[in-house]
């Protein structure tokens, strides 16, 4: 095997071939190589880049987090806990957990590749989408929710840049740095955490603690901006988000053609009150996802520029 590696530079973020020691049960050493293609995206601390594995010419995400940023134990703490959280968790509409790896500069995770990139960036090329692509949209994300919470995981940073698109349109959840694992149904989390824009009421609150509630809210704040084109409760300064969050303040623009029953839908899911928004089943149940037509499973790949066309 070709010994010459891309690793003759000092930080393993600028070569272009990623050595992944693996150590067998009989103790022989072996190397799996990988290419370091084109960048996708940075997040926090990580860059993500394509990564092709030299042997199999499999291609994945990995997500490359620097040892340097990891020093504080807190840090390494929640990258622990994505990792923990992340590789148990096996759904069609959420980021394939390939593997993960490190060596003296990086920590290395291996996902699965979404080559469409994120709805952040569909929402800014397509400014909003139709109710039947919202309807298609929504339906995955409650498949994987509703996976989520059977296995007592709550996101807690659900919002447009964590839903990510395969090349076959399917939408992919993502990015489970601020995800909670429950120990039993029931218990409650106190960390703030969150996006300020899709924030639920009781995080900031902070004293009675949340649940998966949390990212019902999300949803409904999600399905506000696919289809208004802007976030509900978004202003120019995080306080007064904040503000406008816990006072509810949000209204449904004149200008945007929206349904009765998209609106409903939405005023049903953003309730202050955790326990009365709908549960999953209820969202499904509701009258916006029942209008006489079939939506479908996926989208063609021609609304990532362009609306549907209605046959
Ligand atoms: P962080 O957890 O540090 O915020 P993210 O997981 O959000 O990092 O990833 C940062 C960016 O990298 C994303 O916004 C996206 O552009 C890109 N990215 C992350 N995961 C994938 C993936 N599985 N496929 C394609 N691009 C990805």
């Amino acid at each position: 095997m070709d010994s010459k590696s891309g690793r003759n530079h000092e930080d393993g973020e600028s070569a272009t071939t990623i050595e992944e020691k693996i150590v067998k049960t009989n103790g022989e050493v072996a190397m799996r190589r990988y290419s370091k293609g084109r960048f996708l995206g940075k997040g926090g601390f990580a860059r993500v880049y394509e990564f092709s594995n030299l042997e199999t010419r499999k291609v994945t995400a990995a997500k490359i987090v620097p040892k340097e940023s990891l020093q504080k134990s807190r840090a390494k703490q929640k990258l622990m806990s994505e990792i923990k959280i992340h590789r148990a968790l096996h759904h069609p509409n959420i980021v394939g957990f390939e593997h993960f790896f490190e060596d003296n500069e990086n920590v290395y995770i291996l996902l699965e590749l979404c080559s469409n990139q994120t709805m952040n960036e569909l929402l800014r090329r397509r400014k909003r989408l139709t109710e039947l692509e919202v309807q298609c949209y929504i339906l995955q994300c409650i498949s994987a929710m509703r996976y989520l919470q059977s296995h007592k995981v709550i996101h807690r940073d659900l919002k447009l840049g964590n839903l990510f698109l395969s090349d076959k349109m399917e939408i992919k959840i993502g990015d489970f740095g601020l995800a909670a694992k429950l120990e039993y149904d029931g218990e409650k989390k106190k960390t703030i955490c969150g996006t300020p824009n899709y924030i639920a009421p009781e995080v900031l609150d902070g004293k009675t603690g949340h649940s998966y509630e949390v990212d019902i809210w999300s949803l409904g704040v999600i399905t506000y901006t696919l289809l208004v084109g802007k976030p509900p409760f978004e202003t120019s300064d995080v306080k007064t988000t904040y503000r406008r969050i816990k006072m509810n303040a949000y209204s449904f623009p004149d200008h945007v053609p929206l349904s009765e029953s998209s609106k409903s839908l939405i005023t049903r899911i953003l309730v202050n009150d955790p326990a009365k928004r709908p549960t999953l089943d209820e969202i499904v149940a509701h009258e916006f996802f029942h209008q006489g037509y079939t939506v479908p499973k996926l989208l063609p790949a021609s609304t990532l520029a362009c609306p549907p066309s209605v046959s």
